[in-house]
């Protein structure tokens, strides 16, 4: 016997630090050798890419070392936060292949937050502060320069205990007060300047209604939330690192044993030629400037998906970029690249004809059909194959004919051979033109011994083009996506970011020829079509109007176009 391992299995890629974090903390037995983790989006939005990332370490690691993962709302601003939000996030998760343990909502723990806030003012270390916004800010101070203390930072416990009662009951503006942490306004760390942790909206909650019109800030929300629910780590994108000596700190006031949450920071996610913040996203929903959050453009999860994009190729993209503590921008390309790699082991091959021109077999009999085995994917022995029909009158490409073509030219020209897949060799023999010199049919004879699958002939053919028989094909609309955005980077850039949407990110194509076998398609269905691209079926397809979506073409023709 050989102990040669003849795996076939990819290499174990080395742990990320979050990994390596985790199993330090179980070697050391922390917590109880617990792992708890969730995943905390504001329902203020339809996630996007990014929170894929997110999604995929949060549920990930607890996955991988027997935890469990919890989704959490972050619900503290009740004026931007929806139900269709909340629905949609459930949905996205899901769709990634991920489930939580349990639901929460930071809502859930309004009153135990209030009762905290209490405890501190009881303990002097909280103040009700009357200043404007503004003053609070300039009383801040600099990284090298002191904030200044509050003339309210003195005011006698009972007092602050009286008016945070009554900022909840609704005496007071939005605006008039807010509760303040009272730390230290010389910290080198400016969180920790007295910072503000409960303000007055009197704005509805989805859940709550009317109950609380105080409210906690994210920072007040957030580290507590984690140690109520028994979250062991807190997994964040870098922007947080400066929040967490006050995470630890607010942790620090209410901890009664050895258990302790903790916050480790991990890289954004940016895409090349898109924006990633939801602010700016719902921007060009509410301005139209896209149709809606799930438009193909988009960077949202739904908007991949509909795109035609699998689980498993956003997956592979996040796995390949990986966790690190340095932000950058990822390039769209590779993840362009994974989903193609994806789509090409998994869909069947089909002809669509998106500019379609006559092509007609001049010595094919009149009337005569045949049917042409096409094979459903070569990637993938086992996918079987489709049968599609031939007949004298086909649809080609436009541009698959040329009359006076260069000498590299490999497709239909004037005394030139192509193959047509799956069928037979034919020989170029003219074309018809309209009057203004618009190519209307393109001429060919055929040879009857060259059919696909017969003993080679000993013929050289450098090309073969797709076809479809124009009596067994329907027409169908296809919708082309390019870039949302014509710049790298449109968050550095110093226009406005819609200034810098791409004119040309949507094209529709109607009248392209499908070759009958995508009739049956159904919304979601991904196809590839030969020599063009990936697609799939989009949901606005009615029967009478079938629609195609572009998920990404079949090599990088944007880096081609870059090279140039
Ligand atoms: P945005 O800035 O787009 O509004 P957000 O950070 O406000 O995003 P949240 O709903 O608060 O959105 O985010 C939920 C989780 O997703 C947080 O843990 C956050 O760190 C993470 N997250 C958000 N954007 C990204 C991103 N681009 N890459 C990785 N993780 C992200
Ligand atoms: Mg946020």
């Amino acid at each position: 016997m050989s102990d040669i391992n003849l795996t076939t299995e990819e290499p174990k890629r080395s742990l990320n630090f979050i990994e390596v974090a985790v199993e330090n903390d179980l070697k050391e037995g922390k917590n109880d050798s617990r792992v708890q983790t969730r995943f905390p989006p504001e329902p203020n939005g339809y996630l996007h890419i990014g929170h894929a990332k997110a999604i995929c370490i949060d549920f990930g690691i607890a996955q991988k070392y027997g935890g469990i993962c919890n989704l959490r709302f972050d619900d503290t601003n009740p004026v931007k936060e929806d139900v269709e939000y909340v629905d949609s996030i459930k949905e996205d998760i899901q769709w990634l292949g991920y489930d939580w343990a349990n639901v929460y909502y930071a809502s859930d723990y309004f009153t135990q937050l209030w009762e905290f806030a209490v405890q501190l003012i009881k303990e002097g270390k909280a103040y009700i502060d009357e200043q404007s916004a503004e003053d609070i800010a300039k009383q801040k101070g600099t990284p090298t320069q002191a904030g200044q203390n509050s003339p309210y930072r003195d005011r006698p416990i009972e007092e602050n205990l009286d008016l945070f009662a009554k900022m909840n009951e609704g005496y007071f503006e939005e605006g008039s007060m807010v509760l303040r942490a009272k730390i230290d306004m010389a910290s080198s760390n400016m969180h920790f300047r007295d910072p503000i942790i409960y303000r007055i909206i009197n704005h509805p909650h989805h859940r709550t209604g009317k109950t609380w019109q105080a409210y906690p800030m994210y920072d007040f929300a957030h580290g507590q939330c984690d140690y109520f629910e028994g979250v062991t780590h807190s997994l964040c994108t870098l922007e947080f690192d400066v929040h967490r000596p006050l995470y630890d700190w607010f942790i620090d006031q209410l901890k009664t044993d050895d258990y302790r949450p903790r916050q480790y920071e991990f890289n954004r996610l940016n895409l090349t030629y898109t924006v990633m913040s939801k602010r700016k996203l719902l921007q060009l929903v509410k301005e139209n400037l896209v149709n809606g959050w799930d438009d193909p453009r988009m960077p949202t999860i739904c908007g991949f998906r509909r795109r035609g994009f699998t689980p498993e190729s956003i997956h592979n993209f996040i796995d390949r970029i990986g966790y690190t503590k340095y932000d950058g921008i990822n390039d769209i390309g590779l993840l362009e690249y994974a989903v193609r790699e994806d789509l090409n082991k998994k869909v069947t091959r089909v002809s669509a004809i998106l500019d379609p021109v006559k092509l007609i077999i001049t010595n094919y009999p009149e009337g005569e059909t045949e049917i042409m085995e096409a094979h459903n994917n070569p990637e993938d022995e086992n996918s079987g194959s489709h049968n599609v029909l031939f007949s004298r009158e086909l649809f080609i490409e436009r541009d698959d004919f040329m009359e006076d073509a260069p000498k590299k030219y490999f497709r239909l020209t004037p005394g030139n051979e192509v193959r047509l897949k799956n069928a037979y060799i034919v020989k170029c023999t003219g074309c018809k033109k309209d009057d203004a010199g618009n190519v209307v049919e393109v001429y060919a004879e055929y040879d009857s011994q060259t059919k696909s699958g017969m003993p080679e002939s000993g013929r050289k053919v450098k090309g073969t083009i797709h076809w479809v028989s124009t009596n067994d094909c329907f027409d169908a609309e296809v919708r082309l996506y390019d870039r949302l955005f014509i710049v790298e980077n449109p968050s550095e850039d110093e226009r406005d970011f819609k200034e810098l949407l791409n004119p040309d990110s949507l094209k529709v194509l109607r009248g392209c020829k499908m070759e009958a076998y995508l009739k049956n398609a159904v919304a979601g269905d991904k196809f590839q079509f030969q020599r063009t691209g990936y697609f799939c079926v989009d949901k606005d397809s009615t029967l009478d109007n079938m629609v195609f979506n572009r998920t990404v073409s079949l090599k990088d023709s944007w880096a081609k176009a870059k090279d140039k």
